[in-house]
């Protein structure tokens, strides 16, 4: 672990299984209480002049990038070896992480003046929080650290970050990289089980809690933040539908939507989860879907020839499994897959299931894994109607020829992130959240950089003797 500017170790520690072979193959350190405590004591030290020096602060991001992509090579197996996904995924997501942090280092945080006149110079101001903590799932375990270390740094905040137990070593290594081009304390990171997020989350120390992950643990984080009136960003899990249009063209439809939901073999909060499609267009769309199913190469990351990995971890593979069974179960079709696949680790079969409806567990519920439910519609008001028709609203996407008839079914959608053709365009400029419960604030862009800020509004008054109209006017 990365605590006070040295590497650390730990008294106990925990296995990490590799995906593909389902066998522990490293272990990695269990932060004690007290070890968790010295991490925010040095985050909480290390604010005092982080926070004074924007210059310095950018540059740093900008260090950071360099060491990035410097050891892309050491850090993108390690990715490939704890979450499963192949090399060259790993590889672009440290190539995203150092993207974000140059993108933050260029980003401006201008105060705005709201009133210059004779009586005062009024202007709204960011500052920074304090010490964040952050909290990361292991689908993107790198790329997902970055949307919060990047602009918690800019802002000014230090920050004591755990990833998830699943995913520990990537991060680890990254942060004891980076501690070459930070200040002792900006940058800590530690590493355990479920507890020592939920430890996090009641510590005294931050200020803020920068939190992805499912829906249930983003409520139990709010629920920890509430008593200290901590600020919280939760980005949470999603059903994201997509809406196939009548006069959309089947074929190519359907390899778009096959890369919007089996990218990172499903394991994305706004992959595609269900799709609706009309009547005359659903079996060539699911013909299409099952065509890109059968022909993508499963295989372990380490594998140049594997487009897909395996799932990622025991109970989500279990997900995954127990979902479709019961999607079988009720009658829908798996035209392609519907099984584990027979080998050791946690594959399974990319799935495409036909012949159900709303109301079955997989369409209703976010199953993040490589199985998709194809649903048939009969009127469009009918198709979006059920695609709100849920507590999810992360992202979704609508596909047709007409454009501008595509763009306003879009925005009847109540989510996050409305597509158009497309699905997954994501960049660090472009504010990312969910609605209902998908989540609380966004990431990302000027509107995730203010949530690692408070508003203050600097009063400079231009008289000496501190009138104001308002005070002039309590006065008489
Ligand atoms: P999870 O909620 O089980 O765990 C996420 C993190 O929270 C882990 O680090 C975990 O150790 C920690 N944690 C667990 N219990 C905690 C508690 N009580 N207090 C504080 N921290 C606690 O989620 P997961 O299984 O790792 O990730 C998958 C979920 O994340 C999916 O629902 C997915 O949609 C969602 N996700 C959302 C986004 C987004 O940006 N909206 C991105 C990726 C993943």
């Amino acid at each position: 672990m990365s605590i006070g500017g040295a590497s650390v170790a730990a008294k106990e520690s925990f296995g990490v299984i590799n995906p593909a072979s389902g066998e522990v193959f490293e272990q990695a350190p269990e932060c004690s209480p007290d070890q968790l405590d010295a991490a925010f004591a040095s985050a909480k030290q290390a604010y005092l002049t982080w926070r004074s020096n924007e210059s310095d602060r950018r540059k740093a991001l900008l260090a950071m990038a360099d060491v990035l992509m410097g050891s892309a090579g050491e850090i993108a197996p390690i990715i490939t070896a704890e979450q499963g996904k192949p090399y060259s995924q790993a590889n672009l997501e440290v190539f995203g992480a150092a993207m974000w942090c140059q993108y933050f280092a260029n980003l401006e945080i201008t105060p705005e003046v709201i009133q210059d006149d004779e009586s005062a110079l009024v202007q709204v101001v960011q500052r920074p929080l304090g010490v964040i903590a952050a909290i990361t799932p292991w689908n993107f375990p790198l790329l997902l650290a970055f949307w919060k270390i990047a602009p918690a740094l800019l802002a000014g905040n230090t920050v004591v970050i755990k990833p998830s137990p699943f995913t520990p070593l990537s991060t680890l290594k990254v942060a004891e990289l980076l501690q070459s081009v930070l200040p002792a304390g900006v940058l800590n990171a530690v590493s355990g089980g479920d507890q020592l997020g939920a430890q996090m989350t009641s510590h005294p120390v931050p200020r803020k809690i920068s939190f992805t992950g499912s829906v249930e643990t983003g409520k139990k984080v709010a629920l920890a933040a509430a008593p200290d009136l901590k600020r919280v960003t939760l980005e949470l899990g999603g059903n994201d539908p997509a809406i196939v249009l009548d006069d959309a063209d089947p074929v190519m439809v359907a390899k778009a939507i096959f890369t919007g939901a089996f990218s990172n073999n499903g394991q994305i909060c706004s992959a595609i989860k269900r799709v609706y499609v009309p009547e005359a267009l659903y079996d060539d769309v699911v013909d299409g879907l099952a065509a890109c199913a059968s022909a993508v190469k499963v295989g372990e990351g380490t594998d140049p020839q594997s487009q897909l990995g395996p799932i990622n971890n025991k109970p989500q593979f279990e997900r995954v499994k127990e979902l479709v069974a019961d999607a079988l179960r009720h009658g829908a079709t798996a035209v392609t897959g519907g099984q584990a696949m027979e080998r050791p680790g946690y594959f399974f079969a990319p799935t495409i299931l036909a012949g159900l409806t709303d109301g079955t567990r997989i369409v209703d519920e976010e199953q993040f894994g490589p199985a998709l439910p194809v649903v048939k519609y009969h009127s469009l008001e009918d198709a979006i109607e059920r695609a709100n028709a849920t507590n999810f609203g992360l992202s979704g996407s609508v596909w047709g020829s007409d454009v501008e008839r595509a763009s306003q079914v879009a925005a009847q959608l109540e989510c996050g992130t409305a597509w158009v053709n497309t699905h997954l365009g994501l960049a660090p400029s472009q504010p990312f959240g969910g609605c209902k419960w998908s989540g609380l604030g966004v990431e990302n862009g000027k509107w995730g950089l203010s949530e690692f800020t408070e508003v203050q509004s600097l009063y400079q008054s231009r008289t000496l003797d501190g009138t104001n109209p308002l005070m002039a006017l309590l006065v008489e």
